[in-house]
């Protein structure tokens, strides 16, 4: 079995991301990833924008594996709304940031 298939039956919810490092940490895991998205939907009008207002990492407590906790620093993007043009306010948001299905959640801190 490769990499990419073991990670695909032991973390089916981490495929769509980028995993950049794979440590152990005490005595739990730690993945650093990040999404490879390129556009996302603003959570609150739903317009899709791919303009990129900045990125920051998120840690997101995971399902143990093998009895170790697992801790996921995820680096996520946080997009301009592209329903706000200047001087016309047509969404309340001018930033939000991308949600990962099945992972996150907004302000959560443990996976879905
Ligand atoms: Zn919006």
């Amino acid at each position: 079995m490769t990499i990419l298939g073991l990670l695909t039956v032991l973390f089916p919810h981490l495929v769509c991301l980028q995993i950049d490092q794979v440590a152990r940490s005490g005595r739990s895991v730690r993945i650093r990833a990040r999404t490879k998205t390129s556009q996302a939907a603003c959570p609150y009008c739903g317009v899709i924008s791919q303009r990129v207002h900045s990125s920051y990492e998120r840690r997101v407590c995971d399902t143990a594996v093998s009895g170790q906790d697992t801790v996921l620093h995820l680096r996520v993007q946080r997009f301009r709304c592209g329903n706000h043009p200047c001087g016309n306010h047509h969404c309340g948001k001018r930033t939000f940031v991308e949600q990962v299905p099945g992972l996150t959640v907004r302000y959560g801190r443990h996976s879905v």
